[in-house]
């Protein structure tokens, strides 16, 4: 039997479960597909390992799509105050003592009442779910894959594994980094595997919730700590927290055979003084690092998003950040195709979209490259280059809190000293 919709959104994770709900706001018909079962939420179990660093503007589109109510009703932490710096152990450091390379960004300086939240992934999905799941226009198909996808002149036909065939005009591929229906559309990718891997750790310690989300750079890569709510009348005074551990994959392997309570001392050694005193290590799971760009956003009636069409390294919390902002237009640019009365297909459409979005999510890759780079390096002039970066990045406060505004999604509007800088960074047309 075949369903009809105007748009089928095959992955329904943070950003496909987002694009439903918008598309369906827009009076779209649409059908969304996920291989996973309906996520559950239980407040009394342990977060979710994943977690990501939502800012001001994910919260934003959050909100008008509903789901931010369901996000607060389940977890999520805010934070005020965000600092970085680098932990680098070199003679020139002496130079300059971690006071005065230290950049920390504060709300109030900001003119914010946060910088952010720290939220589960899977709390941010099922808030989602719930919304796409009450809007009228949207059918939620859980627990199937796609096993072919059919494009004709006129259509797209999409067929499940259970046998079941949806038609529409467009397909959303919002399946993740592995996407299927971007092999599917023929659409290549370009990679670039980073050296380092993240190891991402929850754990309980001891105090109140913290307010501060921080990250100190190594030369094997950064350790950042994300805090999360309250450990509840179970563990009386102690909170939940997120480490994250970028190093060698070798590295990483022998820190995961350790036994608990090893890797622990691993941890007091390795972080800085500025962690918590922890009292347990409850779950870990290391994730491959790539920057990885499609090399078209479409092919004939399959447009992509989020991590199919993008992924970045994770060291400024980013990825689907941006995937909420190709959300967002590609939204706005389908309600004006169908306002237009055009095919939601037409390339002159989703060009635009690409078009958009390309170089943004560009620049934001070139960005963390240029981070990883210049941090995962002992070479002393360019410790002491990054140091007087931090250093003027301190000493120049109004040009800093612009850039951050921006980078937590307080402004829209890029700084033009951004754009300008990433236009010229080697290898910003190839990607
Ligand atoms: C260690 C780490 C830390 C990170 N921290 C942050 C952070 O702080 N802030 C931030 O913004 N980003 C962060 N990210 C990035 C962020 O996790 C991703 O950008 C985000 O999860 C991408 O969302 P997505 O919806 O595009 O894809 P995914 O989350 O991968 O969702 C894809 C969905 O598609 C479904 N699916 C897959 N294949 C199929 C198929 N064949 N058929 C049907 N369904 C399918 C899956 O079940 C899943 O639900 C981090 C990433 C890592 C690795």
């Amino acid at each position: 039997m075949t369903q009809a919709f105007d748009v089928v959104v095959v992955g329904a994770g943070m950003v496909g479960a987002a694009l439903a709900t918008g598309l369906g706001h827009e009076g779209l018909r649409v059908a969304m597909v996920d291989r996973a079962p309906v996520p559950g939420f239980d407040p009394e179990a342990a977060p979710d390992i994943r977690v990501s660093a939502l800012s001001v503007g994910s919260e934003r589109y959050l909100r008008t799509l509903g789901a931010w109510q369901h996000i607060l009703e389940m977890r999520a932490t805010p934070y005020q105050r965000l600092a970085v710096w680098d932990e680098t152990r070199h003679p020139l450091g002496n130079l300059m003592p971690r006071t005065l390379t230290e950049v920390e960004f504060d709300a109030t300086a900001l003119g914010t009442s946060h910088l952010g939240h720290i939220v589960e992934n899977s709390v941010t999905q099922q808030a989602l779910w719930k919304t796409a799941e009450a809007d009228p226009m949207v059918t939620v198909i859980a627990g199937h894959e796609v096993s072919t996808l059919e494009q004709t002149g006129q259509a797209v036909i999409v067929t499940l594994d259970s046998g079941k065939d949806l038609e529409a005009k467009l397909v959303i591929g919002a399946d993740g980094a592995q996407s299927r229906i971007r092999d599917m559309a023929g659409i290549g990718v370009t990679r670039n595997q980073y050296g380092q891997q993240a190891m991402v750790i929850s754990v309980r310690y001891q105090g109140p919730v913290e307010n501060i989300t921080w990250q100190g750079f190594h030369p094997t890569g950064p350790r950042a700590f994300l805090p999360l709510h309250s450990a509840g009348s179970d563990y009386p005074g102690e909170s939940w927290g997120s480490l994250v551990w970028y190093d060698a994959p070798e590295e990483l392997s022998r820190l995961k055979a350790l036994t608990n309570e090893q890797l622990m001392a691993e941890i007091q050694k390795a972080f800085p003084s500025d962690l918590p005193l922890l009292t347990h290590i409850d779950v870990l799971a290391s994730f491959p690092i790539a920057r990885q760009h499609a090399k078209h956003y479409f092919a004939n009636r399959v447009v992509l998003a989020g991590d199919s069409a993008h992924t970045i390294n994770p060291l400024a919390g980013q990825g689907v950040n941006l995937g909420f902002q190709d959300a967002q237009y590609l939204q706005t640019i389908l309600k004006e195709a169908k306002r237009a009365g055009d095919d939601l297909a037409d390339p002159k459409w989703l060009d635009k979209y690409e078009q958009q979005r390309r170089p943004a999510n560009r620049r934001m890759m070139l960005t963390m490259d240029l981070f990883y780079h210049l941090f995962s390096n002992r070479i002393p002039p360019v410790h002491l280059l990054r140091n007087l970066g931090l250093g003027a990045a301190r000493a120049l406060p109004f040009a800093r809190n612009r850039v951050a505004r921006y980078a937590m999604g307080i402004d829209e509007e890029m700084p033009a000293i951004v754009r300008q800088l990433t236009a010229r960074l080697p290898g910003f047309n190839q990607l």
